[in-house]
C-alpha cells in the first residue's frame, strides 16, 4: 500500500481537523493538507515531468512544508530523499550525486542561485532546484490534483542517508511496507495516539522525528512545526503549555538540555504527552533525572536507519516501574523486542546466544531495509543469513530485555579483554561534576589498547582526574578504568547529536594518519 493513502484516508474522515500548525498558529486542515499534496503531485508528474521511481530530495530544516512534500512525492510514486539540512554543501552533493536525484526542493540559504546550488547542478547535471519559499513552489499547489500512484509494498519510498559518524553515508532504502511496519508497531510497543495528541518536530523530520508523521496522520492528529524549525528546549515548553498533549521524539542529548531547562524553572514538562527518546545512549544517571524532573513521560526506543525506530522499546510502563526488584536494570536497558521483529543476540557465526551471553544484535521482520541504494557490497556485509546485522552489540536478560554495550567498533581490547565503553560512562556520569562523558581506545605498547575518557564538567563544577579514577575503582574492574583524563567543554557531536567517537579516537592517530 503507498503510504499516501494513510493521509487521504485521514482527509476523508476527519476533514476539518487541524493538521499543520507553525508554532501556535495553525496553517491547514487535514482536507486543505490532502487537497495541496495531490496538486503537487499532479505538478511533480506533469510540469516537472518526473517519472515513477525518480528520486527527490528535501533540504529543509523542519518547516510546514517538509509534511506536504513527503506526502505529495509518494502520492505521485516517487521516493524521497530527506537531507539533514546542517550538512555541508559537499556531503549535500554526495548524497545528490549517489541518489541520482531528479529534483531538490530547498530552503533558505540553498536557493538555486547560491554557489552550493551551481556545484550540485555540476554533481547532477539533470537536478532541478525549486525554493519553498519561492513563487515557482507555490504554483505548484495550484496545480490539477491527481490519484495516488499505486505502490507494491517492497516498493521504495524513502532513501534514508545514514549519519555517518563513520565514512561516506549511504542511502538505506526503506519501502512502504518498512514504514507501514514501522508506524502499526508504534502503536503496539510505544504509545497510544489520539486524534487530541499533537506531534511536535523538535528534532530534524529528516530523521526519526520526521518518520512519526504516519502515526500521527494515521490518528488525525495535530502536526507542530516550531517556528525556529529547531530544538529549542524553552519554546518546547512553551508550545506543550499552550498546545497540550504533545509528544515528541529526541535524541537523549537532547532529553538533557529539557530536563535541564524544565528544572531550572520549576516544572514539570506540562503538555507534554511522550517523549520517545533513543538514537544514541541514555545514560542511567540521566534517565533517572529525567523521570524525576519530567515523571511518566518518557518511552525508550532502540533502532537504527536500516531498521528504522523499531527493534526494542522500553514502555512508559516499564520506566515508571519503580517497584520492580531489577528497575534500575530494565532503565539502564533499551527494552524489548518490538513486536513487528524478530532480535537475537548471535555469536560470530550467527546462532543465538542466550540470556546473559553478549553477542552482536539481529534482526529480521518486516521494518528491516531492502538494502543499500546501489550499494551491493555493502547490502551483502549487513543483509545476510536471513538477519540485519546491526554492528550493535548487547545481551538479553531472562525477561526479554536488551541492553546494549557498545557499536562492536568502539568495543576496546585491552591486554585481549573487552571493554565496553558505556559500562565506564555509566560510572563517571553518577560523579554530580560530570555533565558528558565518552571513553574511547587509545593505542598502548603494553595492551594493544587502553580506554581514556574524555569529560565534559556541569559549569561551575571541576573535578579532578583522580577522583574520577576512585570512583571507577569502587564500581568497575582495575583494567577498565580510563588511563587518562581528558577535559573539554563540550564534545564533537554530528548534527543527530550523537557523539563522534572517531574524532576522539583521531586525536591519538600518529600525524598523518588522520
Ligand atoms: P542511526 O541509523 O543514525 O539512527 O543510528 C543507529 C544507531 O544508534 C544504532 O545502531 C545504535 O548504535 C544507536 N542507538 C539507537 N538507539 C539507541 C538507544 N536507544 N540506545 C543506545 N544506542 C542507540
Amino acid at each position: 500500500m503507498n503510504l499516501a493513502h494513510l493521509l487521504a484516508r485521514t482527509a476523508r474522515v476527519f476533514p476539518e481537523r487541524p493538521a499543520l500548525l507553525l508554532g501556535t498558529r495553525a496553517i491547514s486542515s487535514y482536507s486543505g493538507l490532502a487537497r495541496r499534496v495531490a496538486a503537487i503531485a499532479g505538478a511533480l508528474r506533469g510540469a516537472c515531468g518526473l517519472q515513477a521511481g525518480e528520486r527527490v530530495a528535501l533540504l529543509l530544516g523542519n518547516c510546514p512544508q517538509y509534511l506536504e512534500l513527503l506526502y505529495a512525492i509518494w502520492h505521485a510514486g516517487l521516493v524521497a530523499v530527506p537531507i539533514n539540512s546542517k550538512l555541508h554543501a559537499r556531503e549535500v552533493a554526495f548524497i545528490l550525486e549517489d541518489s541520482q536525484a531528479s529534483l531538490l526542493f530547498s530552503g533558505a540559504g540553498a536557493a538555486p542561485s547560491s554557489p552550493a546550488a551551481a556545484m550540485w547542478s555540476a554533481c547532477v547535471p539533470r537536478l532541478r532546484i525549486i525554493a519553498v519559499d519561492d513563487g515557482d513552489y507555490q504554483r505548484l499547489a495550484t496545480s490539477e490534483p491527481i490519484a495516488i500512484s499505486a505502490a507494491a509494498p517492497d516498493d521504495l519510498a524513502w532513501l534514508f542517508y545514514t549519519s555517518g559518524t563513520t565514512g561516506r553515508p549511504k542511502g538505506v532504502m526503506l519501502s512502504h511496507r518498512n514504514l507501514l511496519a514501522m508506524t502499526l508497531s508504534y502503536f503496539a510497543d510505544v504509545d497510544q495516539a489520539l486524534p487530541a495528541d499533537g506531534i511536535l518536530y523538535a528534532a530534524p523530520m529528516s530523521h526519526g522525528a520526521g518518520m512519526y508523521n504516519f502515526v500521527h496522520v494515521l490518528v488525525g492528529a495535530r502536526h507542530v512545526v516550531p517556528e525556529s524549525g529547531a530544538f529549542d528546549a524553552a519554546e518546547i515548553i512553551e508550545l506543550a503549555r499552550s498546545l497540550r498533549q504533545l509528544s515528541l521524539f529526541a535524541a537523549p542529548t537532547m532529553v538533557r538540555r529539557l530536563v535541564d531547562r524544565v528544572a531550572a524553572r520549576g516544572g514539570d514538562g506540562e503538555g507534554i504527552k511522550t517523549i520517545v527518546y533513543g538514537g544514541g545512549p541514555m545514560y542511567l544517571a540521566d534517565a533517572q533525572r529525567a523521570l524525576a524532573v519530567l515523571g511518566n513521560r518518557l518511552v525508550q526506543i532502540y533502532g537504527q536507519g536500516e531498521s528504522p525506530m523499531t527493534i526494542t522499546a522500553l514502555s512508559r510502563q516499564h520506566h515508571a516501574d519503580r517497584d520492580h526488584p531489577r528497575h534500575l536494570e530494565r532503565l539502564a536497558s533499551v527494552g524489548v523486542a518490538h513486536s513487528v521483529v524478530e532480535v537475537i543476540v548471535a555469536d560470530a557465526n550467527g546462532r543465538s546466544l542466550p540470556a546473559g551471553e553478549v553477542g552482536e544484535i539481529l534482526v529480521r521482520g518486516d521494518t528491516v531495509m531492502q538494502g543499500y541504494w546501489h550499494n551491493p557490497q555493502a547490502t551483502a556485509a549487513t543483509l545476510y543469513g536471513g538477519w540485519l546485522h546491526t554492528g550493535d552489540v548487547g545481551s538479553f536478560d531472562g525477561d526479554g530485555f536488551l541492553t546494549l554495550r557498545d557499536r562492536s567498533k568502539d568495543v576496546i581490547i585491552s591486554g585481549g579483554a573487552n571493554i565496553y565503553p558505556r559500562e565506564v560512562e555509566e560510572v563517571l556520569l553518577q560523579h554530580p561534576a560530570v555533565a558528558e562523558v565518552a571513553v574511547v581506545g587509545r593505542p598502548s605498547t603494553e595492551w594493544g589498547e587502553e580506554a581514556v575518557a574524555f569529560v565534559v564538567c556541569r559549569p561551575p563544577m571541576t573535578v579532578p582526574g583522580g577522583d574520577l579514577d576512585q570512583l571507577c575503582l569502587q564500581s568497575i574492574a582495575r583494567f577498565k578504568r580510563p588511563r587518562a583524563y581528558f577535559f573539554l567543554a563540550e564534545l564533537p557531536k554530528n548534527h543527530y547529536g550523537k557523539v563522534l567517537k572517531n574524532e576522539l579516537r583521531r586525536r591519538f592517530m600518529p600525524p598523518g594518519e588522520n
